[in-house]
């Protein structure tokens, strides 16, 4: 088989996804923290009833999700469009991540209750975590459980790679830049070479205007708005690793873990709750084992090809 191309990473597998209402969404996110937490289902419930959400899909409101915190009135609100698919219900369980975080340190001192957005993205990706892995088990068909893989497995393609490859680029870029103006060719030829290394030559193209069409570049106050996502990616994948083995007394590790991170470095919050030291590999390769778990079972699935469309669904 050729090797593919930059575009083939992200073609769609071109199956039929299943198709979600709200009030459905809602109350299977819900179930899906009970199984793991119950404050957790607590506060998801707090924000349905309480009416935190708005997420209307009408005309001219953009997809995504937004969470901010209101500390005084102890409540969370979320911005975001929901329009039925499997990634809005990841959505709306990565947005309510954020609001239970802000929940378990909002009766904190002010200056503690602040943590950086590689600690906020490790909440939010282990919640969406929580709720994927229950829509795997319970899916309903070979083709939904083989849509909702691909969903994971893209995902660690994204934060493992791409998302590298934009760390890499900026590393060099910055380097570059303190002897002078970086000339675009020059910026091609780093994006490239960034891509390379991160996907390790595996491609037979690469994307070397990424650096031009890629808004996050530009934000200037936010240099490097990419490392968070791939460290917090990686990191709740280890902690989630930590909460499959140890089961449901992991919650209360889990919420005191979360209560730590706006008064303790990454290092002392996994020594003191995880028992694990971040300056090791072991911690690692135990988190990159648990974001390419998915792998095996999307290859059994999908062995002899896609396997037939289901009729009447
Ligand atoms: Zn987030």
């Amino acid at each position: 088989m050729d090797a593919p191309a930059w575009h083939d990473v992200s073609a769609p597998l071109a199956v039929h996804e299943r198709r979600w209402g709200f009030d459905e969404a809602a109350a299977f996110v819900t179930e899906q923290f009970e199984s793991f937490s119950p404050d957790m289902a607590r506060l998801a419930r707090r924000a349905f009833e309480g009416r935190w959400i708005e997420a209307e899909d009408r005309p001219g409101k953009r997809a995504g999700g937004f969470c901010t915190s209101f500390p005084i009135a102890r409540q969370s609100r979320i911005f975001m469009t929901f329009a039925g698919m499997p990634a809005n219900v990841e959505t709306l369980a990565h947005e309510l991540g954020h609001a239970f975080h802000h929940s378990v340190v909002e009766d904190l001192p002010p200056l503690v209750q602040h943590y950086p957005m590689s600690l906020a993205e490790t909440a939010s990706t282990f919640a969406e975590l929580v709720v994927s892995e229950g829509a795997i088990r319970q899916a309903e068909s070979p083709h939904e459980r083989i849509a909702l893989l691909d969903r994971r497995l893209s995902a660690a393609t994204d934060y493992l790679m791409n998302i590298r490859a934009r760390f890499l680029f900026e590393t060099a870029f910055y380097r570059e830049r303190e002897q002078g103006q970086v000339s675009v060719a020059r910026l091609n030829a780093l994006m490239e070479q960034a891509q390379k290394e991160a996907y390790r030559h595996a491609l037979s193209s690469y994307h070397p205007h990424f650096w031009a069409s890629k808004l996050h570049f530009y934000l200037t106050g936010h240099p490097f708005y990419n490392f968070p996502y791939t460290f917090g990616f990686l990191f709740s994948h280890g902690v989630y690793a930590r909460a499959r083995s140890e089961g449901s007394r992991f919650a209360s590790t889990y919420a005191a873990l979360l209560r730590d991170t706006g008064r303790m470095t990454v290092e002392e919050l996994a020594r003191r709750h995880l028992g694990a030291d971040l300056t090791r590999r072991a911690f690692w390769d135990e988190a990159c084992a648990a974001a390419v778990a998915p792998l095996d079972d999307f290859l059994r699935l999908t062995a002899d090809g896609m396997p037939p469309e289901e009729r009447g669904r």
